[in-house]
């Protein structure tokens, strides 16, 4: 995918109206520190568009980079700060479940976990929640350069039997690093928009 232009185009705290593009969407969820932040910059080739931080608390809002003026990627709030309560969890619950429930142009969801790691109690809540939601979620497992690569079929089943996948899922593994995954990711946005 060659990028022509990249913008942060709106940004969506918990009392904003979410937006009515006229574009098709694809989310991203996951939670935070898991490498999306880097996934979304790796994908539109900059550096710091998507902001990169490992900050438990930093602002959490549904952000929306438009791509090539036809296309948004949407950053979804990262789950599983221990330090926020109960009552914001909820409340940013409701906020993407208003978001994948209510979008009328999203195409996709894909659903980032951390390769070397079995999925959270989160993880796997997020992925039968997406589900119930009516979307077959792709997983992209992350941080790929941080494992040696004979581990990796190992790690993948893993994630396969710890997220219970429905068959047929798709899982890619991808590194911000190197860019590994990079244009298999594209190529199934693609997918998903072109249909
Ligand atoms: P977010 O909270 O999900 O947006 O995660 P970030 O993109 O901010 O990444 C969290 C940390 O993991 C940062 O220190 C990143 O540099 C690091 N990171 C993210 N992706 C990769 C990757 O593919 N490989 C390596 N080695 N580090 C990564």
């Amino acid at each position: 995918m060659i990028i022509k232009q990249a913008e942060l185009e709106t940004v969506c705290g918990i009392t904003s109206k979410l937006p009515e593009n006229a574009f098709p969407e694809v989310a991203f969820a996951g939670k935070s520190n898991v490498g999306k932040s880097s996934l979304i910059n790796g994908l539109l080739n900059r550096k710091s568009l998507a902001r990169t931080s490992s900050q438990p608390g930093k602002t959490q809002t549904i952000n929306f980079y438009k791509v090539n003026g036809d296309l948004y990627l949407v950053d979804l709030p990262g789950y599983g700060y221990a330090k926020v309560s109960n009552e914001i969890k909820a409340k940013w619950g409701r906020m993407i479940e208003n978001y994948l429930h209510g979008s009328k142009q999203l195409k996709a969801v894909f659903l980032l976990v951390d390769i070397r790691h079995e999925p959270s109690a989160n993880d796997k809540d997020m992925y039968q929640w997406i589900v119930a939601q009516g979307y077959e979620p792709v997983i992209i497992a992350t941080k790929l350069d941080k494992i040696k690569r004979s581990q990796v079929q190992k790690q993948i089943k893993i994630l396969k039997e710890g997220l219970k996948l429905l068959p047929g899922t798709q899982l890619i593994p991808f590194s911000a690093e190197t860019k590994q995954g990079r244009d298999e990711i594209w190529d199934v946005i693609c997918s998903f928009v072109e249909e």
